[in-house]
This record gives C-alpha cells, sequence and structure tokens, in this order.
C-alpha cells in the first residue's frame, strides 16, 4: 500500500528518535527563516511537517514514549520478582534481560545496554537485588542524557508499594 512520505524517511527508526526534539528543531529552523531568534520554551503552537499541532495518542513509540513504557515493564517486573527466586527463575531473568537488549529496537540505546550488561550483568538473587541493579542501570542511562539521578532507595515505592504518604492508595 502506498503511503506518504514520512520526515523520518532518512531516518527509518523512529523508535531512535523523539517527536518532541523533532517538534523543537522544526520550529528553530521555521523561526530562523523566519529571522526569529531566541531559545524554544514549549510544544504549544508548534506543527510536524503536516501541520499537525499535537501528536494522535495512537501513533507508532517514538524513543521517548518507547523508553518511558519499556522502563515501566522493567521496574514493574522486578518490583513482582519473588524475594527467593529458584535456580530456573533467576536464570529466566538473566536470559530475559539478555534478550530484551538484542531486540531493543532503539538500536543505539540496545548497543549501550548490551556493554553495560557485560559489565554489570543483572542481579537476580531476590526482589531487592534486581529491583536496586535496574535502577542503577536506569541512572546511568538518566546521566547519560542529561536527566536527573533517581533516589534508589525509593524504588520500591515507586514501582511497588505506592509513595508512602497514600498518594497513589485506592
Ligand atoms: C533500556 C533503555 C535504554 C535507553 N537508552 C537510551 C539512550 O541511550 N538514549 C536516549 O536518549 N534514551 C534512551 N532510553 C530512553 C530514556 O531512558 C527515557 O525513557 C526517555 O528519555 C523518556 O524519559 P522520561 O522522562 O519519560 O522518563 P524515564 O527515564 O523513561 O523514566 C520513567 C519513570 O521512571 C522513574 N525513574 C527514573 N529513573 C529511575 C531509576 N533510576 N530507577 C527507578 N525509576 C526511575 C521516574 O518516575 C520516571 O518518571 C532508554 C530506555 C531504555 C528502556
Amino acid at each position: 500500500m502506498n503511503r506518504r512520505p514520512s520526515p523520518l524517511d532518512n531516518d527509518q527508526c523512529r523508535s531512535c528518535s523523539s517527536f518532541s526534539d523533532y517538534i523543537k528543531a522544526t520550529k528553530k529552523k521555521k523561526d530562523a527563516e523566519n529571522g526569529i531568534t531566541g531559545a524554544v520554551t514549549g510544544d504549544s503552537g508548534n506543527s510536524n511537517n503536516s501541520g499537525y499541532t499535537r501528536r494522535r495518542s495512537d501513533c507508532p513509540l517514538d524513543k521517548d514514549e518507547l523508553g518511558n513504557k519499556s522502563w515501566g515493564l522493567l521496574h514493574t517486573m522486578a518490583a513482582n520478582y519473588p524475594v527467593q527466586p529458584s535456580q530456573a527463575q533467576k536464570t529466566d531473568m538473566k536470559t530475559f534481560f539478555n534478550v530484551f537488549a538484542k531486540f531493543y529496537p532503539c538500536h543505539y540505546c540496545a548497543e549501550d545496554l548490551r556493554e553495560e550488561l557485560k559489565i554489570d550483568p543483572p542481579k537476580v538473587d531476590s526482589q531487592e537485588a534486581l529491583s536496586q541493579w535496574l535502577c542503577r542501570l536506569h541512572n546511568k542511562v538518566n546521566v547519560k542524557i542529561g536527566k536527573e539521578v533517581f533516589d534508589c532507595s525509593k524504588v520500591n515505592e515507586r514501582w511497588r508499594d505506592g509513595w508512602l504518604d497514600g498518594s497513589c492508595d485506592y
């Protein structure tokens, strides 16, 4: 079936690029063409090449959505991992991360992840060990891309129990 050319055609990897970065870059370019200078502070009023100012919620995942949802799955898996896993569960969890790192659709993210797994393999001896290991892994990515470091002492509040103030209780 024919489809409209996409701004991503040159890149061929939606999961490796960020829609918000694209919108910011497009706005900067348009501003430069119109002689407007200054920092870009938000997305409101910006549009993509097709003129859409908001992204639909049912588009293919970009790098950031994929990352956010993937971390959600990974941390929730770690939060629900057994306190005393069997040998088979330990082996399966190691295998899971190694396979995940082979197929993660952002290829340069996956490449770094594979390297990281060689340096610091998954700690699969308990729920606590796995959750803390994953928190540290996520923080390494946070540092790499300039995001805030997360306090790993709060990882079970964030991903398993809900915040101590009861704001996640229902
Ligand atoms: C394996 C993997 C590798 C990635 N590699 C790259 C990369 O190389 N380059 C790149 O640009 N993007 C990468 N990403 C995407 C990136 O990490 C973010 O997911 C993306 O930038 C969206 O960020 P976000 O603000 O939604 O928060 P995310 O980083 O997605 O975090 C989601 C939520 O997790 C919680 N959180 C944050 N840090 C921690 C932590 N340390 N432990 C526990 N919980 C935490 C916070 O509540 C946060 O809101 C990767 C994603 C994954 C899953």
